[in-house]
């Protein structure tokens, strides 16, 4: 690999970088797992440099993975709509995920790349570009979208049908897990307006304690 970045060299380069734009760059020689080879490109974080609200989902999606852009897909668009809901502004947002190369199988047929669930191998080796994308940022609050960013983030043990929408402490800075958009879009007929609910609900927790009056501002 003529320009990649091992695990090694990554991390000597991520206590270099000081921006985000820096941090990007970066990203997209990233080798230290190996997601990328798979993968059209490497998908980091979009939004103002100094948010005050980050939302860190699992990984990015198909749409994501041609566009290079987190959340801009099906689940993307249901997150827009849950955040209008808790009068969230998505572009005041920092979006990204916990890993960020698209991991995939082919479908039966041949036609579609299917999402396959990163394991904890590959979190943990991208976890550094969470950890450096939030100490560049300093948000406020950390939304994590999901089991596999809510784990990442507040611990293995966090179950996001106990302990969603409950800010805690975390290694990073106050963190709020909730369901995946993708979740909600994966969920029977009957269920998904009730989740989608659940997900708006939990955004709207975030929302108020960015308008707490003793929260710090960016
Ligand atoms: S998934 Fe993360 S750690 Fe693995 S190659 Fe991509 S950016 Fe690097």
């Amino acid at each position: 690999m003529t320009d990649g970045l091992d695990r090694e060299e990554r991390d000597a380069a991520l206590r270099r970088a000081r921006s985000i734009r820096a941090l990007r760059e970066l990203a997209g020689r990233c080798r230290a797992c190996d997601l990328w080879a798979r993968a059209t490109q490497t998908v980091f974080g979009d939004g103002p440099p100094r948010a005050r609200l980050l939302i860190v989902g699992e990984q990015p999606g198909n749409s994501e993975d041609l566009e290079g852009v987190p959340f801009v897909g099906p689940a993307g668009r249901l997150l827009d709509r849950a955040l209008v809901g808790a009068g969230i502004d998505r572009e005041d947002v920092y979006v990204t995920n916990v890993v960020k190369h698209f991991k995939w199988r082919r479908s039966p047929s041949g036609k579609r790349r299917i999402h396959e669930k990163p394991d904890r191998a590959e979190v943990d080796a991208c976890f550094p570009w969470l950890e450096a994308e939030v100490s560049r940022i300093r948000p406020t609050l950390i939304v994590c979208l999901g089991a596999t960013a809510a784990q990442a983030v507040l611990g293995r043990g966090f179950r996001v049908t106990r302990e969603h929408g409950q800010v805690m402490a975390s290694e990073l800075g106050p963190a709020l897990g909730t369901i995946h958009p993708s979740a909600v879009l994966r969920a029977p007929d009957d269920a998904r307006d009730a989740m989608l609910d659940q997900l708006t609900a939990d955004l709207r927790v975030a929302a108020d304690r960015l308008r707490a009056p003793n929260s710090p501002s960016a």
